[in-house]
């Protein structure tokens, strides 16, 4: 028989976290004779189930479930949550010296000018950051929420810590614009699409889906676009070949969302930032 009156005066002294889980050291074991220091006894706060790691002594301290009075749930202090810094040796994109193999390795990429400004792209020469484009990401009301940054001399992306990247899209702010929008994977799927991609930073998740479905209803429901057709409702979702039933599983789900979705299929080994460009140019008109 477990002896409950000393669990009781165990769990009784202590303050709980907000998890409702709590750590003691476990009487049982101490009148036992072991003597060390491990927290082996686990207390559930609101079914009084108590277990030992240790000799596992388990049950529920009181008969009818209910939280001792004693204890004292503690709540966790709120994290706060601050986008990550850019690097502090980051520059703007220009005609400089400086600027120069950033742009050059942009253009390679079939990334525009317009782009490279629109973007706000910018490089590092020095520090952790070193040979890095580094692409903002700011969310639907331009509010700035972390960077991707990519190496221009060696394969290599870079995502700062503490960036959520479930909820950020790169070019989100063109959620709100009537025009097709074309939901593509990467920052470099999406930048030589400038204006008209939005990347998901990956493949899309359903949050961003609902976002995505979000802001396009929005659009569509504004009184200065509902006399157009189609305006601020169509989206194409391109991700890269070896995704095409994504591209399709994602389409269908905006659908369901009130979504005009299509999806397109792009060649093999294809991603849209590589396709030939009229795949896409051609896709994009089609729905204007
Ligand atoms: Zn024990």
């Amino acid at each position: 028989m477990v002896d409950k009156d000393a669990i009781r005066s165990t769990v009784g002294d202590m303050t709980l976290p907000d998890s409702g889980w709590a750590r003691a050291i476990c009487p049982l074991c101490v009148e036992s004779g072991w003597d060390g220091t491990n927290q082996n006894l686990s207390y559930n706060v609101d079914s009084s189930y108590f277990y030992c790691h240790r000799c596992h002594a388990a049950g529920y301290l009181d008969s009818g479930r209910q939280r001792l009075p004693a204890v004292v749930r503690v709540k966790a202090a709120p994290v706060a949550v601050e986008p990550p810094r850019l690097p502090p040796t980051i520059f703007a994109l220009d005609g400089s010296t400086r600027s120069a193999p950033f742009v050059s390795y942009l253009l390679g990429r079939g990334v525009s000018w317009e782009a490279i400004q629109g973007a706000c792209l910018g490089g590092v020469d020095l520090g952790f950051y070193q040979d890095h484009l580094i692409v903002p990401v700011v969310d639907q009301g331009y509010r700035y929420q972390g960077f991707v940054a990519r190496n221009i001399k060696v394969k290599d992306y870079r995502y700062p810590k503490g960036m959520d990247r479930v909820l950020s899209m790169f070019n989100a702010p063109r959620l709100l614009d009537p025009a097709p929008v074309l939901i593509v994977e990467g920052v470099f799927d999406a930048l030589p699409w400038w204006p008209h991609a939005v990347a998901c930073l990956g493949k899309p998740v359903p949050k961003q889906l609902a976002i995505i479905a979000a802001a396009r209803q929005k659009i569509f429901l504004d009184p200065e676009n509902i006399s157009s057709q189609r305006g601020g409702n169509s989206v194409i979702v391109a991700l890269d070949h070896d995704a095409s039933h994504e591209s399709w599983a994602a389409a269908e789900q905006l659908k369901l969302m009130g979504v005009d979705a299509h999806f397109l299929q792009l060649p093999m080994g294809h991603d849209p930032g590589t396709a030939p460009p009229h795949i896409i140019r051609d896709a994009l008109e089609r729905l204007r």
